[in-house]
């Protein structure tokens, strides 16, 4: 993210955006007016501008795909206008404090309705919402909002108290109200995604499974998100109507849902300033090309080939596109800067010792079982695990280790039986208050957060380990918790990752994923950990590494791990549950069980291998 990066080097490099902000908003009337752009269209590009930047932060931050942000821009931009016609205030930056309001709450209902579903079907609830409201607006509040016609009439722009005040009445000035908004907007919109917030928001682009079972309440920073972009989107839509005087009913339109889109994209999604920059392209074009002789009949398809060359020719849109060139120009020291320096100290390799087991029970399950349709995957099996205990769990192909291990995480709900955790029933706990409990699981697949650098992984579980399931500061840069920042370099020095920080975690050799995996997992700082096949796809130098790394994970953590690998196996665990068809058939120290009959005939139908 250009403006991620821009900001992330000391004080002077975090100011240049909004200091590169202020200067480019002060000469952009004049250089404007040199291609033969007007105020009128400075002060679109700029309305539309502060759209973009919520709408980025729900887009291109979430990840989440919404068709129906005119609802919110049409209702800020009606209800602002229409406090000032009806005289209710004559101040317009009163009614457009209301009018962003009323659009915020409205973001509320909207989002926690449309949130109920992901991907296509959310993106279809939030374009039904935006055509629901464009009918309320042209007739059942007709008498309101002017249906087909709008809202004429909308007083000059009034701003200021009392006696000091000025009023508005060219696009000219009104330039450099919009413009102080959207610094505002600008300046709140870089806070919100360089702080822990933003940082669970990227998780939830990259992969919204793993931020919940990593310990995050996903809805509610979801809904958070949803609600930003409602609030900016009232923001611009109360400009929208001041700004001309007059508050269209195109404000509801598809097409005012789809052009942020468009130009989202067409700037570059995630970025912060692509969508002012894509609403700049999308503005000056259309008024140019139907300018043009030949071109203007036919403009509309013209700039649609534009949008599709420069989408096909900049992967990211334009500023993702000049991102990608100005890490390619200044090197990787950029990219991975959001790493502190305390990442790369030195790295723990020396094996700690295993405290004496307790015999305190930590985690029980009792006949815990889950049916598919007429299948039993795991039948009634019940287990202890002590706390400090290294667990084995093993079983033929099918034997339904993985499902057992679902439930115990909270990722499946169990068809019967219960879980215990530290004495507590956790059987519909879910997997966000499990892992905020201390039992969290890695996963036999790597379920990474692939764009990130390794450092901003693992930054994920320890927001939720020291913030909690939710944590709706917005202001404070992540990078500066003291706290945060000792747990990452912790979890990754345990992990041998500490080198490798600064990478981005799709970058990684297969065993330096695996490793992050659990990573992840320990910056939870769990009390136990689900290991499911850690060692999957390891070649057998990684496998050795792997099992000093896990004798030394486990100085400080219970370990319940599934393992196909007898070395494996044999070489930690201190007791081992076999399962075979989804029953329990034995439990035991690894002598026993290798020593055991059902489990030499059960276990492939072959002795177990040692
Ligand atoms: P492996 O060692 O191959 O990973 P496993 O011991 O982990 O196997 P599970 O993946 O838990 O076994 O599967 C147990 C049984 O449940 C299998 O027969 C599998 O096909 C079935 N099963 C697992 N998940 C589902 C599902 N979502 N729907 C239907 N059947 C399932």
């Amino acid at each position: 993210m250009i403006v991620e990066k821009l900001s992330a080097r000391g004080p002077l490099g975090r100011w240049l955006p909004e200091a590169a902000a202020v200067v480019g908003l002060l000469i952009f009337p004049s250089v404007f007016a040199l291609i033969g752009g007007t105020a009128d269209m400075a002060d679109r590009i700029l309305i539309w501008g502060i759209f973009g930047l919520g709408f980025d932060i729900l887009f291109g931050f979430t990840g989440l795909l919404s068709f129906g942000q005119a609802a919110f821009f049409g209702s800020g931009g009606f209800m602002t206008a229409y406090l000032l016609i009806a005289g209710v205030t004559d101040n317009a930056m009163v009614a457009l404090l209301i009018g962003t309001a009323f659009a915020a709450i409205l973001g509320v209902i909207i989002g926690a309705l449309s949130l109920r579903r992901s991907g296509i079907y959310f993106a279809m609830l939030t374009l039904a919402f935006g055509e629901m409201f464009y009918f309320l607006d042209i007739s059942p509040l007709k008498e309101y909002t002017g249906g087909e016609n709008g809202l004429s009439g909308v007083p000059a722009t009034h701003v200021g108290i009392g006696k000091w005040f000025v009023e508005l009445h060219t696009p000219e000035g009104m330039y450099w109200v919009i413009a102080i908004l959207f610094l505002i907007g600008f300046w709140l919109a870089r806070r919100i995604v360089n702080s822990s917030f933003g940082a669970v928001l990227l998780s939830i682009r990259e992969n919204g499974e793993r931020a919940r079972t990593l310990g995050h309440d996903i809805q509610k920073y979801k809904l958070a998100a949803f609600v930003i972009a409602a609030t900016y989107a009232g923001v611009a839509g109360s400009l929208f109507g001041l700004f001309q005087g007059y508050m269209p009913p195109d404000g509801f339109y598809l097409e005012t849902s789809g052009q942020l889109v468009v130009q989202t994209i067409m700037g570059g999604a995630g970025t912060l300033v692509g969508p002012t920059v894509g609403a700049l392209v999308w503005i000056y074009l259309r008024t140019a090309l139907q300018q043009l002789p030949l071109v203007g009949p036919v403009w509309k398809m013209v700039l649609g080939i534009i949008f599709v060359l420069i989408v096909t020719l900049f992967r990211r849109g334009i500023c993702g596109g000049i991102a990608i060139l100005w890490e390619r120009l200044v090197g990787s020291g950029v990219a991975g800067a959001t790493a502190p320096a305390v990442a790369v100290a030195a790295t723990d390799k020396s094996p700690r010792t295993r405290a004496p087991l307790t015999g305190k029970v930590i985690l029980e399950a009792k006949d815990l079982t889950k049916r598919y349709g007429g299948l039993t995957a795991v039948d009634k099996v019940s287990f202890q695990v002590v706390e400090g205990e290294i667990r084995a769990l093993i079983g033929p192909n099918g034997a339904g280790k993985t499902t057992f291990f679902n439930m115990l995480a909270g990722a499946i709900p169990p068809t019967g039986g219960e879980m215990f955790f530290r004495g507590e029933r956790i059987t519909s706990a879910g997997s966000t208050a499990i892992c905020q409990r201390g039992l969290v699981k890695s996963f036999q697949i790597n379920q990474l957060f692939p764009s990130l650098t390794v450092w901003d992984n693992v930054r994920i579980p320890a927001i939720a380990r020291t913030y909690g399931k939710f944590h709706p500061s917005m202001l404070r840069d992540v990078g500066n918790s003291e706290e945060l920042n000792a747990l990452i370099a912790q979890s990754l020095a345990a992990v041998h990752l500490s080198d490798r920080a600064h990478a981005p975690a799709r970058e990684l050799a297969y065993g330096e994923k695996r490793r992050l995996e659990i990573g992840l997992a320990l910056a939870t700082k769990p009390s136990t950990l689900l290991l499911d096949e850690p060692t999957a796809g390891m070649s057998p130098s990684e496998r050795q590494d792997t099992i000093r790394l896990l004798k030394s994970v486990a100085a400080g953590v219970t370990i319940v791990i599934v393992e196909h690998d007898m070395d494996v196996v044999f070489g930690l665990a201190d007791r081992i549950t076999v399962l075979f068809n989804g029953r329990k058939i034995a439990e035991g120290p690894p002598d026993a069980i290798k020593a055991n009959p059902e489990v030499r005939a059960a276990y492939l139908g072959n002795p177990v291998q040692k």
